[in-house]
């Protein structure tokens, strides 16, 4: 017998709620952005959501596929566990220990929808920087006072560390995992990726600054702390509303000829 790795899926949409095919959709979406915008590790590294109205359902990536091969009807729905509820015809499965760290997040936080972990270059590279992210860009700005820092203790996730990751992201919407990589997380998909957007590219600009050698510009703290304040979401809109309308006719477009399934599938 040979295992079944195809990537050929059938469509789920007739078998779901309309809430659970709207999450899917907009779930698959947020892969195959960040697939587009540099952030994906080869086949690792999850982002997972819950299912509306069923809120102790999540859904994630079969372990084995591309972000670009990622589409509404080939996530798996898991319960805050990790154990598979439901998935689709196939061999592959879950990466059960790369989703302890979601796990953690969506058991302590309930009001967050969406957890996004990326090891980016980046983002790996600012995770090791004993400074942290400086707030030396108006992009970085936006994160001074609510970026959470947890301290790296090797791969094996205890239960005891766990606890650790949900005290160091405390009520924040993004954590650097020092030595390892990024964490966004947020009330929707659409703002967790708008998140994680921003603090890579935070990530990316303090990293080429460093690297120009010269001596970096920090402005006046009472001028970070209040732009800082601006950039929040609840303060004068929230993020990821009218960026997503631009993101998904970005995926429409790119895919057209891409030889990958779309997103909405
Ligand atoms: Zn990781």
């Amino acid at each position: 017998m040979t295992a079944n790795y195809s990537t050929q899926f059938r469509s789920i949409k007739d078998e779901v709620s309309p809430g659970e095919w709207e999450a899917r959709v907009n779930l698959a979406a947020c892969y195959r952005l960040t697939d587009s915008f540099g952030m994906t590790d080869l086949i690792y590294n999850h982002i997972t959501a819950r299912i509306p109205g069923d809120d102790e359902h999540l859904l994630i990536n079969l372990y084995g596929l591309l972000y670009k091969e990622i589409s509404a009807s080939n996530l798996v729905k898991i319960d805050l566990e990790g154990n598979i509820l439901w998935q689709p015809d196939t061999d592959y499965g879950i990466n059960k220990s790369g989703y302890v760290i979601h796990g953690a997040i969506h058991r302590a936080r309930p009001e967050l929808k969406c957890v996004i972990h990326t090891h980016t270059r980046a983002g790996m590279a600012v995770c090791s920087m004993k400074c942290g992210l400086l707030p030396m860009t108006q992009t970085s700005m936006r994160f001074v006072g609510h970026l959470g820092y947890h301290d790296y203790e090797g791969p094996a996730l205890d239960l005891a560390e766990r606890e650790r990751l949900v005290r160091d992201l405390g009520p924040h919407d993004a954590m650097l995992l020092r030595n390892h990589g990024l964490l966004t997380c947020g009330a929707t998909i659409q703002q967790a990726f708008n998140t994680m957007y921003q603090l890579e590219m935070s990530c990316r600009s303090q990293v080429d600054a460093m690297a120009g050698g010269q001596e970096i510009v920090l402005p006046p703290q009472e001028v970070i702390d209040h732009t800082a304040n601006l950039y929040q979401p609840g303060t004068r809109r929230p993020y990821g509303v009218l960026e997503w309308h631009a993101m998904l006719r970005l995926l429409d477009a790119e895919g057209k000829n891409s030889g990958y399934p779309p997103y909405w599938h």
